[in-house]
């Protein structure tokens, strides 16, 4: 038996098809025969070599479920088992400060980050070397498998974005009363979008107004089955003035979001978004590749809009989004799957925004 993987050798080239051995269990950890790999925004960043460091070759992925291969001597009395479905959790910290022992690693103390598919190798291969178990999480019967490779990243992400404006949509409808003017702006309706709107309706107050803004009419179309309020086209090829002015008609009454996410993180969308958010509004910036943009610190303190960073989320949100989806309460954006010598082309593809919902890599034969 050999592993097969799809590797980055050379930035902005195709992937190399390689094969080699099955690695054993690290001490600790464990092996994943990987089932699904969901290809994320960032493995088109990373392919491109830019905005981050790191060394090749390497293989990408970091969206990753399977069955347990094998456990390390040092392992074997964890409640994982070999055969267990699982999902991946990607990211440790150093692993003994204060944050990272409640598993927190993305807020370690140490500033330490090792990911897989970033700094280690990852899911475009039918073998995945975890280092720790505690980075494997057991999926229910009843929750899909190409579903599951995606809670850990572009479904975890939203939800903590959507958790991070919960406190200050509440105050919002606590004071004005009227859950309907309370509109919540959702900028992209790409795969993180549109788990957002579900999550969103979910989590947030009954009856908030929510509204999702994309370049693309097809995903606007997407997102308002799947549930949100309004659409708006922010359209290219119109002026700002006249963007800002069609979302805040879309925001309803009040004429402003109480909160925004912006899954598309680009100077421009964090401009329109500061011009659309109310006194006191909550701005999230999703995504680690995102533009510089400048803060018009005058207005920014004026109109007291609260700024947060979302970087993936913890574990314990991972459990929360895990029970939101085997309750049938959420479910997955559209998914298609394609075979790991696909995987570059389909990359190319979500770069040029043509991949709708998510992208999943059939690493393997199914396994359910
Ligand atoms: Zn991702
Ligand atoms: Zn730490």
């Amino acid at each position: 038996m050999a592993r097969r993987s799809a590797k980055l050798v050379k930035f902005n080239e195709p992937f190399q098809l390689v094969t080699d051995d099955i690695p054993s269990a690290p001490p600790g950890g464990a092996v994943v025969k990987v089932q699904y790999t969901g290809l994320c925004h960032s493995d088109v960043d990373m392919s491109k070599g830019e905005k981050i460091n790191y060394s090749l070759p390497l293989i990408l992925g970091h969206e990753v479920s399977g069955r347990v291969h094998s456990l390390d001597q040092l392992a074997v009395n964890s409640d994982i088992k070999v055969g267990d479905r699982v999902m991946v959790y990607a990211i440790r910290g150093c692993g003994v400060c204060s944050r990272c022992k409640v598993h927190k690693p993305t807020f370690c103390l140490n500033r330490v980050r090792k990911t897989i598919g970033f700094t280690e190798d990852g899911g475009f291969s039918d073998y995945l070397t975890v280092a720790d178990l505690s980075l494997l999480m057991r999926v229910p019967e009843t929750v899909a498998m190409d579903t599951a490779c995606l809670l850990p990243c572009s479904g975890l992400t939203s939800c903590n974005a959507v958790l991070s404006i919960l406190p200050t949509v509440k105050e919002f409808v606590k004071d004005h009363g009227v859950p309907e003017d309370c509109a919540v702006l959702l900028v992209g309706a790409g795969g993180l979008g549109l788990w957002a709107v579900q999550i969103a309706r979910e989590v947030l107050p009954d009856g908030i107004w929510i509204v999702c803004a994309d370049r693309d009419p097809e995903k606007l179309a997407e997102a308002k089955a799947m549930g949100c309020d309004e659409v708006v086209l922010w359209n290219e090829k119109e002026t700002k003035d006249n963007l800002i002015a069609a979302t805040s008609q879309a925001c309803g009454r009040v004429g402003g979001a109480v909160a925004a996410v912006d899954f598309v993180n680009t100077s421009e969308t964090f401009s329109l978004i500061e011009s659309v958010l109310i006194w006191g509004g909550i701005h999230v910036t999703v995504g680690v590749f995102g533009d510089t943009a400048s803060l018009p610190l005058k207005s920014f303190t004026v109109h007291q809009h609260k700024a947060v960073g979302v970087l993936v989320g913890t574990q314990q949100q991972l459990r929360e989004l895990l029970k939101l989806v085997e309750d049938g309460k959420v479910k997955a954006p559209p998914i298609t799957h394609h075979p790991l010598e696909s995987a570059w082309n389909v990359l190319q593809d979500l770069r040029d925004g043509k991949v709708k919902g998510r992208a999943v890599i059939e690493v393997s034969e199914p396994c359910e």
